[in-house]
């Protein structure tokens, strides 16, 4: 996958490089699919505000995100990420690059809106899966996260500032780990592809169904008793 970055970058360049294919060639096999066509910008900070994006407003510095307004696609990362990535670990940037990247794989097709716990809840679950292959200290960061009281991936209302957004990323990451604790991998590939086959605006209950249905026999059940996953505030 072409990673693009200033001269000066060539240093964290390596490293991203390395995320990416390691993201790239999991994702692929998890999934079961012909990778999409993306490239990646590495911005040095300065020229955070040339870098391709869907709106004209630029993004906070230090956000990565997924922008198709370019062709090929791309996965723009900062030079540095944004304080509110939290925990700090070994696998914070790389659970990072993996989430956009998943992001890419899934709208390499068209997929139509859903609720925004199941549309976050698949790139966190996937860039769990690619941790736990390259062996990343996952269990030590999820035991590092702060528990936001009250909050669960139901609950959680956007627009919301940059620390919500992030305690909703982490219970996300919370439940896509113990899915795949419970249910192995495979179910990434059938969410995913129930998703490309959906036609209509998933609502609530249709994403719990979906959800449901691709984590396995007993999903649904196991997935309306996680604490993460009430309608109520814990
Ligand atoms: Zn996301």
């Amino acid at each position: 996958m072409p990673l693009l970055y200033a001269p000066r970058l060539a240093g964290r360049a390596g490293t991203l490089s390395g995320y990416l294919a390691q993201g790239y060639g999991t994702l692929g096999r998890i999934l079961s699919v012909e990778p999409p066509e993306v490239v990646a910008y590495l911005m040095a900070g300065e020229d955070w505000y040339a870098a391709p994006r869907d709106n004209a407003r630029p993004y906070p510095p230090g956000l990565p995100y997924f922008t198709r307004s370019v062709e090929p696609p791309a996965l723009v990362l900062p030079e540095e990420l944004f304080t509110v990535f939290r925990p700090r670990t070994a696998a914070t940037l790389p659970l990072t690059v993996w989430h956009e990247l998943a992001h890419a794989f899934l709208l390499g097709r068209e997929v139509v809106r859903t609720p925004a716990w199941l549309g976050e809840f698949v790139p966190q679950a996937a860039s769990a899966a690619v941790a736990r292959g390259a062996g990343l200290p996952l269990q030590e960061h999820l035991s590092r996260m702060e528990r936001e009281p009250g909050l669960t991936v139901r609950t959680f209302r956007g627009p919301a500032g940059a620390g919500d957004q992030m305690s909703f990323q982490n219970l996300l990451l919370l439940l896509g780990a113990a899915a795949l604790e419970e249910f192995g991998e495979d179910f990434l590939r059938r969410i995913f592809h129930a998703l490309w086959e959906e036609d209509e605006i998933v609502d609530e209950e249709r994403a719990e169904e979906l959800l449901g249905a691709a984590l396995g026999p007993g999903g649904r059940e196991w997935l309306v008793s996680r604490p993460e996953f009430q309608e109520e505030p814990l």
